[in-house]
C-alpha cells in the first residue's frame, strides 16, 4: 500500500467502514510510515475536537495542520508548513 492510498483509507478506517483485513493493512503501513501516522493522529485530534465542540468551531489552525498532513495543496501566499505560526500558537 502506498502513502496516498493509506492516508485516504484512514478516513474509512475511522468511520468503521473497512474490513478487518484492510484495517490491518493500514495499521501496518502507519507503523512503518511516520508521515502517514502523523496524519492519522491529526485526524484523531480533529475528531476529538469535533466531538467536544460544535462542528463549526473546529480551530482553523487544526484544520490547516490536517490539510498539510494529508498533502492538500496550500493556497498561494500561505506560509511554509514548517514555519511556526505568527504569535506562537500553543503546541
Ligand atoms: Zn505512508
Amino acid at each position: 500500500m502506498d502513502c496516498d492510498k493509506a492516508i485516504h483509507r484512514v478516513y474509512y478506517y475511522l468511520d468503521g467502514e473497512l474490513t478487518v483485513w484492510r484495517r490491518w493493512t493500514i495499521k501496518r503501513h502507519l507503523s512503518k510510515c511516520p508521515p502517514c501516522a502523523q496524519g492519522f493522529d491529526f485526524e484523531l485530534e480533529l475528531r476529538q475536537v469535533v466531538s467536544s465542540k460544535c462542528r463549526d468551531e473546529v480551530p482553523p489552525d487544526l484544520l490547516r495542520r490536517i490539510a498539510e498532513a494529508i498533502g492538500e495543496p496550500r493556497r498561494p501566499g500561505d506560509p511554509p508548513a514548517a514555519a511556526a505560526p505568527p504569535g506562537g500558537a500553543p503546541a
